[in-house]
């Protein structure tokens, strides 16, 4: 039995965080493999290290000193190598680094990847385990793509058996120099290390006790979600709910192996579990799994009479938006028209162009644009075969005096969302919470 772990910057915040990760790894012998982020904020007014790295780097590519910044960096670390006793040379890779630094040698991305990088020595020499760096095992593409068979492959033969802690957040590129995921990449590195060694769980471990059903500023004390299959997660992540980095579900929903949410804080909490699908429901009349949203998009709607009986009509539409390197993130249709949802900061630049050319390409007998409209997703593998649910939510919402501007159901259904205005989104959130959940 293997158990991979990863730990987010808040479990790496400072020394007492770290005992508490040495406490959760010391209290099961199956967790022997640890990814672990930079150091995060300890508390609301704290500065993220990551942060801070790109800032320094920033500075410096400016000819501005970062001196003041680097020594945040640095002492962050330092007090926490010094106030577990721990013993490791860091000022000698400190002062090379910044040497590196001030004569611009090292990129944005390798200086972004010393939180890691840092993070994991310390973690490795306070635990007693092997130090593995990530530019060992995790082998990027020239495209930018992991090259997981050859990463796989290193990490098996490098960690076999053994206990190790390794960086998260990047890996290195076929020149040899590093590069980083997109921000809160660790999670990838995670997954990663879970399929590379085809663990029997991947536990990620944060400051929650797992993925709530509804944003805890909107709706008050949610309940967690203790079962989601990697469908829902993706629904709901791409529906806006803030959980786990999206490319982190790849590598082990291919393994089909189940992704554990836990909080560093209270390890006694059994957080998220998902999977691929679970045997029995938690609650078979929990219709709907959870609810999530994001506000400030733009619905452009185009009439036409007969509009969905033309041959190819939609792909014009969708060639105009393809030009402009804008995507549609929903499209719901009625016979005369089509309604393309497009994030209002993505389609700003881009609006009055593309107005022009889809008047151009289709001659629609009238566009409509509407701004400040929020999207709402109610996410459930249960709303399948269940009739009645979209009627539940209309009545709901129109019962609490919300105006519905827009509804759709994936084909799979596997989510009902709809359109409301941005000043009825927490509202909308509410009543469905309400209606649904509670
Ligand atoms: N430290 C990186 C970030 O802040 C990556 C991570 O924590 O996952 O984005």
């Amino acid at each position: 039995m293997l158990k991979v772990t990863k730990f987010g910057g808040s479990s790496m915040a400072d020394a007492g965080q770290y005992q508490k990760v040495r406490d959760i790894l010391m209290a099961d012998k199956e967790r022997r493999v640890v990814v672990v982020s930079a150091a995060g904020k300890r508390n609301s007014q704290d500065h993220k290290i990551t942060d801070l790295l790109y800032l320094c780097h920033a500075h410096t590519q400016y000819g501005v000193a970062c001196d003041p910044v680097f020594e945040m960096i640095t002492s962050r670390y330092l007090e926490i190598r010094d106030t577990l006793g721990i013993t490791l040379d860091l000022e000698t890779d400190f002062a090379e680094l910044k040497k590196r630094l001030d004569a611009k040698e090292v990129s944005q991305d390798e200086m972004a990847s010393r939180g890691e990088y840092y993070s994991a020595r310390l973690m490795a020499a306070y635990l007693g385990f092997e130090f593995i760096d990530a530019s060992e095992w995790v082998f990027f593409n020239i495209d930018g793509t992991v090259d997981t068979e050859k990463s796989y492959a290193a990490l098996a033969s490098k960690a076999k058996g053994k206990k190790v802690v390794t960086p998260g957040f990047y890996g290195v590129m076929p020149d040899g120099s590093i590069r980083t995921f997109s921000r809160g990449g660790s999670d990838i590195t995670g997954s990663l290390a879970a399929a590379a060694l085809d663990a029997d769980v991947y536990e990620n471990w944060t400051d929650v006790s797992g993925i709530l059903m509804a944003d805890p500023r909107i709706v008050e004390n949610p309940h967690p979600i203790s079962e989601i299959t990697y469908e829902e997660l993706r629904e709901m992540a791409y529906a806006g709910a803030n959980v786990l980095h999206e490319g982190a579900i790849f590598p082990v929903r291919k393994k089909n192996i189940p992704l554990n949410i836990r909080n560093t804080n209270a390890p006694q909490d059994p957080g998220t579990m998902i999977r691929k699908s679970f045997e029995t429901d938690v609650d078979p009349n929990r219709i709907i799994t959870g609810i999530a949203g994001k506000k400030d998009y733009s619905i452009i709607t185009i009439f036409k009479r007969g509009l969905t009986n033309q041959v190819g009509i939609l792909r014009r539409i969708l060639s105009v938006l393809e030009k402009h390197g804008v995507s549609v993130e929903f499209l719901p249709n009625g016979m005369d028209n089509v309604s393309l949802a497009i994030p209002t900061a993505k389609l700003a630049p881009h609006l009055y162009a593309i107005l022009a050319e889809i008047q151009q390409e289709i001659n629609p007998d009238n566009i409509t644009v509407h701004d400040q409209i929020a999207i709402v997703t109610a996410v459930g593998h249960q709303m399948k075969f269940r009739p009645g649910v979209s009627g539940k939510i209309f009545a709901a919402l129109g019962q609490a005096g919300i105006n519905i501007r827009m509804i759709n159901q994936g084909p799979d259904e596997l989510n009902i969302f709809f359109g409301v205005e941005n000043k009825d989104f927490a509202e909308a959130i509410r009543v469905l919470y309400n209606s649904f959940i509670k």
